[in-house]
């Protein structure tokens, strides 16, 4: 692509950029893995971070998070296949940590309004420590 055409898509693109930016600046999630906001942090690496929800649904009720600003499952691609695994291993390794990994556990992923989401930061929530209610929808 020639020099000036690839200035014009970059002036094209700098207000998504921007828009982008900002929803991850205002990002309550964002602002937990930076230490910018309190948060009951039970993991953290260089990938993810996981907190206890502020509104916990069942005795054991955690969030894995990306450390990086990810909306959705919708904005998913291929690179990020790696860290989607990684965001189950550490739920897996948490729901040991608890001692809810026998007892058994859901995690789920809410996308959207109609799947619930709330906050649009992509969070893993590991949910156990009593019988879940069933069927779901
Ligand atoms: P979802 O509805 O799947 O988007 O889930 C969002 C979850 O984030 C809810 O269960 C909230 O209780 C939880 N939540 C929102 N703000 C915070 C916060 N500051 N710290 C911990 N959990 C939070
Ligand atoms: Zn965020």
């Amino acid at each position: 692509m020639v020099p000036s055409r690839l200035l014009r898509l970059r002036a094209r693109l700098a207000p998504i950029a921007a828009m982008l930016n900002k929803m991850s600046r205002s990002c309550v999630f964002c602002k937990i893995v930076a230490d910018d906001a309190p948060a009951n942090i039970v993991y953290r690496d260089d990938q993810v971070t996981a907190f206890r929800d502020i509104h916990p649904v069942a005795p054991t009720h955690i969030l894995i998070v990306p450390n990086k600003h990810i909306p959705s499952v919708n904005e998913l691609t291929e690179e990020d296949a790696a860290l989607i695994g990684h965001m189950f291993i550490i739920g897996r390794q948490l729901a040991v940590q608890d001692g809810v990994d026998q007892s058994g556990y859901r995690m789920i992923v809410n996308t959207g309004s109609h799947g619930g989401q709330t906050v649009f930061h992509l969070h893993l929530h590991l949910i156990g420590g009593q019988r879940m209610r069933f069927p779901m929808g």
